[in-house]
Order: structure tokens, then C-alpha cells, then sequence
């Protein structure tokens, strides 16, 4: 017979888990799992335009010729050969860069923890776009970071308050998506990134510049990175990812950093995962040859899908509603009249089978509460105008 052991308490999680609590976005897209629920609260890609044969043809040919290294561990930085065609990729397009520049990483989401590792102390402020991508939010909280946002206007970040805001909280970084932004769709042109570059330079700040959208243009000119600018060229990390060009599912992401940077965020990669997936990595590479022919297709269904939203939009919101019009990307952002409040209204609107974000968990502080973000890439135009109809509804307008 075992002695009876006393019960005790088990020890606590760890502070700084406890004091993030849950994602609202999961919350709310656990409601709109019923398949008869118009989501355009998701960020998901298109699942019918996934290039499954390409993918296949990709993943077999690796395994053919390959299948000693393609399912071996490989090193913590990524496959060369991966490292080697993005590397031209990201030069082709006016960043100088070679493979040495760049870390693979497991989707641009573990770019952000391993920065924010690298990077980041318990209270350490980070400034960050208002609004801003909720995970990022999630990220920087995680690392005990006091997380200040920068108002922005319809060109993004506003450089004056930036350089305010820089003097007074002294943050070690600002986090920005400035091309076809999480949420609001909004992309900075390029003299306001110059700007940005500038006082980054000026006042000693990391510029961490999340770009997982700028390949989904629909119309207008490409914008040079912020990285391109000469201010901005030894203090900025460019986050690069497949997920929303090739799949999410591969999970695959990179990162281009100034080499003492990159090299700390590659000690904190190998105390995550040691290593993103080899197979994938070398899959991709492989597909590489082909992404540009699958990216003009998605980008135009999606084209077609914005200019769906857009046109259907008028007759959805309430009248002094006021939306921004996306170049690229997925997502717009609206803001209804006052005293409207999105997330007091959306179990209403959920019942009327359709769902959006509202606006106010991607504020750091102060929300507006009467905006909300909607996908636009996910339905067909047919489903989008069915799911405005809703939402008409289910805001208390429509017939
Ligand atoms: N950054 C932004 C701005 C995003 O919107 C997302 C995905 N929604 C990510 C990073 C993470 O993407 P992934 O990890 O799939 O590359």
C-alpha cells in the first residue's frame, strides 16, 4: 500500500501568459464555424485557388530526387537553396540582398516572436500602428513589452507624432505592415516611408517592416520597402511570407536583417524549432519557378472579388459610413457612424449568417468602436453580395 499524499496546488502559469488572455479573433471565429455563416472575418486565402498539382508535383519531385536530405534535419538558418531564390527574388524587385541576408522562419508569425526574443526585455516599449495586426499585438505582449500605438491617417503612420511619440517613450522599435495593411488595407507611399526611414534614423529606433500582402496588387504602382531607403538600410527587418501567395499551410516565412540581428534571431529559431521544416522549404524552392504564374492568377480573382465588396458596400452600411478602397491585400476596414458600436452589434449580425472583425481589439489603447475589417479575397463575388445583403440586415438597415 502507497502512503495517501496530501493534495497540494499545482504552481501558476507564468505571468506574462495570464495577463494576455485569449484572441478575440479565435473567439469570434469559433462562432462563425457553421458552414452556412458568410465569414469575412477570417483572414483565409482562397482554399479553390490553391495550386494542389503544383504543390504535389513540387513535394514529389523533392521527394524523388532528394529524400535523404529533403527528410533529414537541415541547418537553423534554411535550406540554401530556398535562401539562394528568394534572395534573387527580394533582389529582383530592388533590395539588394543575398542568401546570407536572410533566416527562413516558420511563417513571418514565428519572425515576429523570434524578433521580439531578440530584441525585446520586460518593459521595453514597442510603438506600433493604430490600428494594428492583432497577432503582432499578441507577440509583443507575450515579451512583456508596453505596446504604444501611433495614430495614423490614410497614408499609414503619421511621421510627426511618430518622432513625439519616439522622445517621450523611448521604444526600442516600431512595428508597421505598410503595404496593403492588417487591418485597414491601407498602404504608405513612398514618401512617407522615406519620412519614416528618417526619424528611425534620426532618433535611434528598429523599423520592423511585416510584409506578408505586397505581391496581392490589384491596381497602382508597387512602393519601395522601407529596408530600400538609404536611412533605413542598417536598422530595419523585412518580414516576408508564402502563406498568402503560395499556402498558409506550408507554413513558411522569412526574415532579412542586419547580420547581428539575424544572428540572434537565429539563436532564438533554435531554441523554438531548431529548423522550418526541410521538406517544405526545399518543396518551395522547387515551386518557386512557378509562383509567378499562380500569384497573377489569385491576384486576379481577387481584383474581381475587391471590386465586388466595394461596389455592394454603399448599400450594406449605414448611411455616413466611410470605408477605405484597398490597392492589394485582403482585408478593408470601415467605420460606421457614431455611436454605432461593432462589437456590441455583431452577435446580431452573426445571426443573420454573416461575420466581420470588429475594430477594437486591434487598437493598443483607446479603440474606436465603431470600425470593423472585413476579408474580401475568401467568397466569390456572388457570396459577397449575399453576405453585404446580411449584414444590411443584421446592422438594422436593408430590406
Ligand atoms: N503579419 C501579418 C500582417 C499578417 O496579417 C499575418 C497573417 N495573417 C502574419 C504576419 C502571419 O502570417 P504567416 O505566419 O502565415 O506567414
Amino acid at each position: 500500500m502507497t502512503a495517501a499524499v496530501a493534495p497540494t496546488s499545482l504552481p501558476p502559469l507564468s505571468a506574462r501568459v495570464g495577463a494576455i488572455g485569449g484572441s478575440p479573433v479565435r473567439d469570434i471565429l469559433a462562432v462563425t464555424a457553421r458552414p452556412e455563416v458568410i465569414n469575412f472575418a477570417g483572414g483565409l486565402p482562397a482554399p479553390e485557388l490553391f495550386d494542389r498539382e503544383g504543390i504535389a508535383a513540387a513535394f514529389h519531385e523533392v521527394l524523388e530526387r532528394t529524400p535523404a536530405q529533403a527528410l533529414q534535419y537541415s541547418t537553423t538558418e534554411g535550406e540554401p537553396a530556398l535562401r539562394e531564390a528568394l534572395a534573387g527574388r527580394i533582389a529582383g524587385r530592388g533590395l539588394p540582398t543575398v542568401a546570407d541576408d536572410l533566416l527562413i522562419t516558420t511563417g513571418s508569425q514565428q519572425a515576429l516572436s523570434l524578433l521580439a526574443t531578440a530584441l525585446l526585455d520586460p518593459g521595453d516599449t514597442v510603438l506600433v500602428e493604430d490600428p494594428c495586426y492583432l497577432a503582432a499585438l499578441q507577440v509583443f505582449g507575450l515579451a512583456g513589452a508596453r505596446v504604444v500605438g501611433v495614430p495614423t491617417d490614410a497614408d499609414g503612420v503619421d511621421p510627426q507624432a511618430l518622432a513625439e511619440l519616439v522622445v517621450r517613450h523611448r521604444p526600442k522599435l516600431l512595428y508597421t505592415v505598410p503595404t496593403f495593411q492588417n487591418p485597414t488595407g491601407r498602404t504608405m507611399p513612398a514618401a512617407r516611408r522615406e519620412a519614416v526611414a528618417s526619424v528611425a534614423a534620426r532618433h535611434g529606433l528598429w523599423i520592423v517592416e511585416d510584409d506578408p500582402y505586397g505581391e496581392l496588387r490589384y491596381d497602382g504602382a508597387p512602393v519601395p520597402w522601407i529596408a530600400s531607403f538609404d536611412e533605413a538600410a542598417d536598422r530595419t527587418l523585412l518580414l516576408g511570407s508564402f502563406s498568402k501567395i503560395m499556402a498558409p499551410g506550408l507554413r513558411l516565412g522569412w526574415l532579412r536583417a542586419p547580420a547581428a540581428l539575424r544572428r540572434a534571431c537565429a539563436v532564438a529559431k533554435q531554441a523554438a524549432d531548431l529548423h522550418t521544416p526541410t521538406l517544405n522549404q526545399l518543396a518551395a524552392a522547387r515551386y518557386l519557378d512557378v509562383l509567378d504564374a499562380h500569384v497573377a492568377r489569385v491576384r486576379a480573382v481577387y481584383g474581381e472579388r475587391r471590386d465586388a465588396m466595394l461596389a455592394a458596400l454603399p448599400g450594406a452600411l449605414p448611411a455616413g459610413s466611410v470605408w477605405t478602397r484597398p490597392e492589394g491585400g485582403m482585408f478593408l476596414w470601415a467605420r460606421l457612424p457614431d455611436g454605432y458600436d461593432t462589437t456590441a452589434l455583431l452577435p446580431e449580425v452573426v445571426r443573420h449568417d454573416v461575420a466581420y472583425v470588429p475594430g477594437a481589439p486591434f487598437y493598443a489603447a483607446d479603440p474606436d468602436r465603431s470600425t470593423l475589417r472585413l476579408c474580401f479575397v475568401t467568397q466569390t463575388p456572388d457570396e459577397i453580395a449575399e453576405g453585404l445583403r446580411r449584414l444590411a440586415k443584421g446592422l438594422g438597415g436593408g430590406a
